[in-house]
């Protein structure tokens, strides 16, 4: 999660005053980058991944689970000069504040090495740790870290213990007190820039779960309240629509939690391959992963968090989203005029706009200019000055688009920097264009004789989190070894970009994984020819079809070349991750999504109203945090039998 100076955020007005010169000279900063480390070579790929958990308390007296917003003094104790910083270390991992304050993040500290076979294996271990050591600096016993992708009740009633109300100057949000958000001033500054820059509150609205009593207007917003008066009636003035759950704060998104990963590529030739390829597989990983179907109390018509970050952290004005405002409401918002704004199609939260171009050292190029069909909007000055710095068209493109976007915190203290050696100014913009990928950069630093320093990397976002450190290791590696098997093997799995994109708006329908076909390029190994495109399941793109062998053969491919000598290992863990991937993609067991989906339907509190009262909740959390014990009755439900005779054979 981006930068955490310590120092005073501007005010908006001197946010985006200074807009322009932290463009100009973060542009500057890239370039720097750029030629430091442009001809950094033969780096190893190093890996590592990235889990957030949500502090839950479960209380067995009250029948209730709620969000624990008073722990988050762990991350001090846990981090450099915490009183238990050494226990994290000694454990290889290391513990990460994020949005939420009943959230953290932790990954190793070290990354793996995705050479290693052990470490494949190690990955699952790590997480335990980060969930042991966690777990042991909370002081009250009821209190859990969960891997959940949405807490089912944020922002209904008292959803946080403490209690809190939601009446905070931040958000001004109907549902979601300012007590949720860390307390560092980024954050609360990030959440109340948003809103200043649209002029308004975020507006969320995600398609209800239509059951037989479904409300189609929703009871639960607020009609009357006079706490914000230019705020509080958005909802009514048109910021809610019927038939779905309306959201209307930051934290709806940036409180949800994913597990994403990052690989460090041998040069940047192979960094833009890697990237480009997994662009088109991250919408796959999304829907595969699939595990949030309740939002604000509400079961929603969707499996998946995705779009409500992306409208949680939606910046973008009336005008830049070619819509009309709200009543009384600036069509430019709080920005400094129309001339300075363009059509923006998609929030800075959202999949990939533009591939970077593969060039394969040489030897081949897959890419077409015209697979970069979303014609998306760039910064014509950033690109301008990229190019006379070098940069061919297509990466200056990447970036330039990157900077269409406005800072939304910026420190005083941090204004100006010595280009030469800081990043912050650059690393302000990246670091607020939250895509499904992330193509990161060395520092100038990283001079090519010095491999100490991080090198050419890509970072896979999509995926929801699961419950199980089981499933996450299984994820985060079947990620990992495919991305190796492209290196090795490559393939080509470019397509146009606006089909990358309709497989995006897919993995959000119910049930995706095992009702949807999506756009996948079959002639993989054909490799520059015009692609041939066809509407395939996820079964059909994991486990194979006739026209494609499918993703995890390919793996498997990979492992057993590479890992010959060590078959015993492999035919262990890794040989059920694998299996894993299989049946979530063949519905031959449930994604998250549709486990948590049933047991709201079948509770015997269950209304058939799409409601998900604090009864339904509560039992919900307790099998969820049971399951992420590996409670032998839920794994079997869970994991069907093979894998779950597996596991309960080998200790879990
Ligand atoms: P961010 O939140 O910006 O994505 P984090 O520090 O939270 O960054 O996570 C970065 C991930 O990258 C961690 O899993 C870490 O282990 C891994 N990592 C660190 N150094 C390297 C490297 N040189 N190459 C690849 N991965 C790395
Ligand atoms: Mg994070
Ligand atoms: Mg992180
Ligand atoms: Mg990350």
């Amino acid at each position: 999660m981006g930068l955490l100076s310590v120092g005073t955020p501007l005010e908006w007005k001197d946010t985006r005053n200074y807009a322009e010169h932290v463009r100009d000279n973060g542009t500057i900063q890239l370039i720097n980058c750029f030629k430091a480390a442009i001809n950094r070579n033969n780096d190893k790929f190093l890996w590592g991944d990235e889990v957030e958990y949500m502090l839950v308390k479960i209380d067995d007296d009250s029948k209730t689970a709620k969000l624990a917003i008073d722990k988050d003094y762990i991350l001090t104790s846990l981090n450099e000069d915490g009183e238990h910083y050494q226990k994290a270390l000694d454990s290889n991992v290391i513990f990460h504040p994020e949005y939420g304050r009943f959230m953290i993040e932790a990954t190793p500290l070290k990354p793996y090495d995705g050479e290693n076979l052990d470490d494949y294996l190690y990955v699952e271990k790590n997480m335990q740790l980060r969930r042991a050591i966690s777990n042991n600096e909370l002081d009250d016993s009821t209190i859990k870290p969960l891997t959940l992708t949405s807490f089912p009740r944020m922002g209904v009633e008292d959803f946080t213990f403490p209690k809190a109300e939601p009446n905070g100057n931040a958000s001004k949000s109907l549902f979601l007190p300012d007590e949720i958000i860390n307390r560092h001033v980024r954050f609360p500054t990030l959440t109340a820039n948003i809103r200043r820059r649209r002029d308004q509150k975020v507006a969320i609205n995600i398609p209800i779960y239509k059951d037989k009593f479904t409300k189609s207007i929703d009871p639960m917003i607020p009609k009357n309240r006079n706490l914000f008066p230019f705020s509080d009636n958005e909802s009514t003035l048109g910021a809610a629509k019927p038939g779905h759950i309306y959201m209307d704060s930051m934290g709806f998104g940036m409180g949800s939690s994913c597990l994403q990963v990052t690989m460090q590529a041998s040069n940047i030739n192979e960094a833009r391959y890697i990237y480009d390829s997994l662009v088109n597989i991250a919408p796959l990983m999304l829907s595969l992963t699939s595990a949030a179907p309740i939002f604000r109390g509400l079961l929603a018509d969707q499996d998946v968090r995705w779009n409500v970050i992306a409208g949680a952290v939606d910046d973008r004005t009336p005008y830049e989203r070619s819509e009309k405002p709200l009543q009384g409401h600036s069509e430019i918002g709080n920005t400094l005029s129309v001339e300075s704004l363009q059509r923006i199609p998609k929030s800075r939260y959202d999949s990939v706009d533009q591939y970077l171009g593969d060039i394969n050292n040489g030897e081949f190029n897959y890419f077409k200019s015209e697979y970069n069909d979303l014609n998306s909007p760039i910064n014509e000055k950033v690109l301008k000055t990229l190019i006379n710095n070098g940069f061919d068209q297509t990466l200056a493109n990447h970036f330039a688009h990157l900077f269409i976007r406005d800072p939304i915190v910026i420190f005083n203290e941090r204004l100006n920097q010595d280009n030469e050696t800081e990043t912050d100014h650059f690393e302000n913009i990246q670091s607020t264009n939250w895509q499904t990928l992330r193509f990161k950069p060395p520092n100038q630093s990283a001079i090519p004789t010095n491999n100490k320093t991080p090198g050419w990397r890509v970072e896979l976002r999509p995926m929801e989190i699961s419950i199980t450190d089981f499933e996450n290791a299984a994820f985060a590696d079947f990620s990992i070894l495919l991305s190796r098997a492209i290196l090795k093997y490559k393939p080509n799995f470019y397509l146009p970009i606006s089909k990358v994109e309709e497989n995006m708006k897919t993995a959000h329908v119910r049930d995706s994984t095992i009702n949807c076909k999506f756009n996948f390029r079959v002639n993989v190994w054909n490799n520059s020819d015009s692609p041939i495109i066809r509407k395939l399941t996820l079964n059909e793109i994991f486990n194979g079809c006739d026209e494609f062998e499918g993703l995890i053969s390919i793996v498997e491919k990979y492992i057993n070349e590479t890992f010959k000598d060590e078959k015993d290992k492999v035919n262990g863990k890794l040989s059920m991750y694998l299996k894993l991937v299989s049946y979530r993609s063949s519905g031959k067991i449930k994604t998250t999504a549709k486990f948590i989906r049933d047991f709201v339907i079948n509770h015997k509190s269950y209304e058939h109203d799409s409601v998900v009262n604090d009864s339904i909740n509560y039992d919900l959390i307790k099998i969820l945090s049971d399951l992420s014990n590996y409670d032998h009755d839920i794994i079997k439900e869970f994991f069907g039998d093979e894998i779950s005779k597996w596991m309960i054979s080998n200790g879990y």
